[in-house]
This record gives C-alpha cells, structure tokens and sequence, in this order.
C-alpha cells in the first residue's frame, strides 16, 4: 500500500500545484478584477453598513468544511465579489474613520511578489535579499523622521507591536537586576508615566509583561490633550519617595483621538535627568515630523530612546506594517536574544528573529521599500502636508457654519459637532451639552449607514465629536468642501425624527 503511494509520487502533482499557464491566467484575471474594483472605488458605497446576519447569508456562514476540492478561479472569483461587495472600503476617498489609511496600489502588488518568494525574514539565511531590504528600510524610515539612521528596528504587525517591542527593549535596559530571568518580581514596582490620552497598547504592556496596569500613572492632559508637565513632576516626585522604581515616560506624537503632540522636547529633557527611558509614541504622527506645517513639538522625537511608527497608517501601506525603531540597537538583542552577545550568526548578518519577539516572519517591509521609492520622500512630505492642509480645510469651514461647531484640529483630525440654531445661545449648560452629546451620537450612526462618508467620534473636553482623519491619499477638495453641509443636512434630520 505505501510502496504504492510512493511510486504514485514520482512526477509528483499535488492539488494544490497550478501550472505556469494556469497560474498566470487566474493572476491575470484577478488582477483585472482588482483593477476594476480599485478603479470603481470612489463610485462605491463607503461601507455597505450590513447587520452581521446579512454578511454571514452572503458568506454562506453555516457551511461544512469542504471534503473535496473545487477549482481556483471560481474561489478566486466569488472571494472577490465577496469582498468587494461587503466590505468597508478604506481606499474610499471619503472614508475619515479611526486611523487607517488609504492603501497604495504598489504596496498591494508588493504583496503578492512577497508572497511569491515566500521569504522567511527570521533569519539571514532564510531570506538574504528580504532581510537587507528591511534593514534598508528601517534606515530609511528612521531618516523620513528625522531619527538616527544607525538605530537598531524592525518590522511588526502594527503600532501596539511595535510599541510593545519598545516597551521591552525599555524595560529589559533600566532595570538593575536581571529582568528577564527573575521577572519583575526581582525587584521594586516599576512605574510607568504617560497621560490619559494615551493609546491602549499601553494596557496591553504592562499586563503581558506582567507589571500589571496598576504600574501605569495616567498624567492628565491639558485643554489641549497634551501631557500636563507640572502634574508628572508631581507625581514622580512622590513615586521616588515612596520607594517605586520609574522607569519610562511615554510621549504620543499625535495621540489617537485629536492627534495632539505631547511637549516631546521637555519630555525628553525630563527623562534625561531622571535616567528614564523616553518612548515615542509615534505611530499616527511620527511620519509628520518633516512636514513644513508640523507642530514644532514633533521634531523632539529625535530624542527619544526608541519610537514606534505604523507604516500602515500615514505612509498609506496595506495592513499590516508596523515599525518600532530603537536609537541604541543592542537594546533590542539585550531584549529578545537568547544568544549571548558575544555570539553571532555569521559576523555581519541581522537575523531578526534575535531581536524581537517573532521566530518566522514575513517580507513586511517590500511594500514600505517599494512606496517609498515610487513617490521619494519629498512627494510622501506632501501628500502627508495635504492630509493636514485638508483636515484644517475642514475645521475653518466648520467653523464659519452656522450649525456646526469646530472642536479640534491637530495634525489630520478635526473634531466638530452638530449644534441646532436654537441650541446655539444655550451650549455649555449641562441640558444642552446632555442634548447635544445624544443628538451627535444619533447622528454618527447615520453617517455610518449613509454609505457617502464615513467618520468616528472622539470626546473632546467632555464632548462628543466627530472626528474625521485623513490619512488618504485620494481625499480631494471637493469631498471636504461638501462635507459641512452634508453633516448639518443629516443633524437636521436626526433631530427632526426623535
Ligand atoms: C493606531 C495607533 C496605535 C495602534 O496601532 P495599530 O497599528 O492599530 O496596532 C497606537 N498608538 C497610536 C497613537 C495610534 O494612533
């Protein structure tokens, strides 16, 4: 019986092997299909805003795992409708949720190629083109921001990653006794200080890590979402006199909510004299830092110990790419290595899986090194100053409308609310801000399952947004210019029906 399986398998054809005609006949037809689909896109809906138990009917949810095979182009063919059909589209030029841009169509070519050669980028050996083209790129992000270009990086899954990834490298250099073998129970709490507008990656830390959120002391921000300074001196000052052990402030470069800039130049100077290890958190904002209208604060990210900045958000690559650059490399192997560092792999060669917590990895940074090139760094500077130069569009026209009120503008987020004429004497009182906080929300579902826009919400000073971010290379004029209008139509609307 074996012996037989075995003869079977000379000139072996396994099923799930396509011959060069055929591979190249579905390639070419998918991409057509892709072709058609990314040049449709501003036609499209923005999302379809199905309910779940109509996409799982599309999907055919319920059915069985198939036992036997089916040809490729018909799966091919019918996940591509799918998809196109029932999806929300963030390459829509009128998409301004969250923080997730519009994905540049080399980056998705970059995939399939990378996927073609199938690079395992843990290890040198593995992957010897792949490993240098990522090593090329971490230099080259790090000198888009302004960053010594001879710090040690690499590629992640996203932000939470790559701040993670910095929050070890952070952890395992300050503290005094070894941390990874005695765990932090080794030694005196370690505190963390970041303000209240920090991303949840933070959570995440100090939990996986095992310090526990206890660990974190939350600064509050200023009118302007920004780290209060005076209130983490005080804070500091009674955590040393009480005998916990600080280790790391983190600043966001662009938090979030309302993109605000942490004051990343007193951050720094303030961690330098207390020995703390300065994080940036930069995964919104970091690529900012070269453009002519930045906040002036950005530009003290070049002082950080290490910085985590999202590809996958302003350099406009498809998910997932995330970046966590460290200004001292050894700490990333101080970190993660399991050699020690006296021993290496063939002299010159980085083997990534030494210095961060993935073992196998794939080519994450072809799509980043490819769109890098097709537009240089001067033109991505433009394209990210446009963002910025369309999101305060969008904040003077607010502002000049009758029925909106303009909230925020830091970097590409702008944050404003629906306000009725006659609500217009009264906002500030708590009936009103009550009212107005419900009618804006109301409204935000609406713009949801318009289909035309898409937009999240933020609570800014204790009011609920709207919040629109433009990380999108096809946003134009136009789309921000009718934005105004179309929002107070629709809280015109909502409030008529309540
Ligand atoms: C998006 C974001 C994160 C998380 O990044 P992911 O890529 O979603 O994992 C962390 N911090 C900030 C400031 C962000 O904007």
């Amino acid at each position: 019986m074996t012996s037989k399986r075995i003869d079977q398998l000379r000139g072996r054809s396994a099923p799930l092997e396509m011959t060069e005609d055929e591979f190249r006949s579905l390639g070419h037809d998918l991409v057509d299909r892709i072709a058609g689909f990314l040049g449709s896109v501003r036609e499209r809906a923005v999302t379809p805003a199905e309910a779940p138990d109509a996409v799982r009917a599309a999907l055919g949810a319920a059915k069985a795992l198939p036992e036997h095979g089916a040809p490729a182009g018909e799966l091919l063919e019918n996940a591509a409708e799918l998809l196109f059909d029932h999806s929300l589209l963030n390459g829509h030029p009128r998409f301004y949720g969250y923080i997730t841009s519009s994905c540049a169509p080399i980056g998705i070519l970059a995939e399939l190629l990378a996927a073609a050669v199938n690079a395992n980028a843990g290890a040198w050996k593995l992957s010897p083109m792949a490993t240098e083209i990522e090593a090329q790129t971490i230099r080259w992000l790090a000198q888009f921001i302004g960053y010594p270009a001879d710090c040690g990086g690499l590629l992640v899954s996203g932000g939470n990653m790559a701040n993670l990834t910095c929050f070890l490298a952070a952890r395992a250099a300050k503290t005094d006794w070894d941390v990874r073998t005695k765990g932090v129970a080794g030694g005196p709490p370690l505190l963390v200080y970041a303000s209240r507008e920090t991303h949840t990656w933070l959570q995440k830390a100090v939990d996986i890590t095992g310090l526990g959120t206890d660990a974190i002391r939350w600064i509050d921000a200023d009118r302007q979402q920004r780290m209060d300074l005076a209130a983490l001196e005080l804070q500091y000052t009674q955590d040393v006199a009480a005998g916990a052990r600080p280790f790391l402030v983190v600043g966001s470069a662009g938090t979030v909510s309302t993109g605000a800039v942490d004051p990343l130049p007193a951050l720094a100077a303030f961690c330098r004299e207390r020995q703390l290890w300065f994080h940036v958190d930069g995964a919104y904002g970091a690529f900012a830092a070269g453009t002519p209208d930045a906040p002036p604060e950005l530009a003290g990210l070049v002082l950080a110990d290490s910085v985590a900045v999202d590809p996958h958000k302003w350099l406009y690559a498809p998910l997932e790419a995330g970046c966590a650059l460290v200004r001292h490399p050894a700490a990333l192997s101080d970190a993660f290595s399991y050699h020690p560092s006296y021993y290496s792999f063939g002299g010159e060669a980085t083997n990534y899986f030494d210095i961060g917590p993935q073992n196998s990895r794939g080519f994450r940074a072809l799509k980043v090194w490819l769109a890098l090139q097709q537009a240089g760094a001067a033109q991505y500077r433009e394209m990210i100053g446009d963002d910025i130069a369309l999101a305060r569009r969008l904040f003077e026209l607010a502002n000049e409308h009758p029925e909106l009120e303009a909230l925020s503008h830091n970097l590409s987020i702008t944050t404003l609310r629906y306000v009725p004429r006659e609500l217009r004497e009264s906002t500030g009182s708590e009936p009103t801000e009550v009212e107005l906080n419900r009618l804006n929300q109301e409204l935000l579902a609406r713009i949801e399952s318009s289909g035309y826009a898409f937009c999240s919400n933020a609570v800014v000073d204790g009011r609920y947004a709207l919040r629109f971010c433009i990380v999108n290379f096809r946003t134009a004029t136009e789309d921000i210019e009718a934005l105004p209008q179309w929002i107070a139509d629709l809280g015109r609307q909502t409030q008529g029906e309540k």
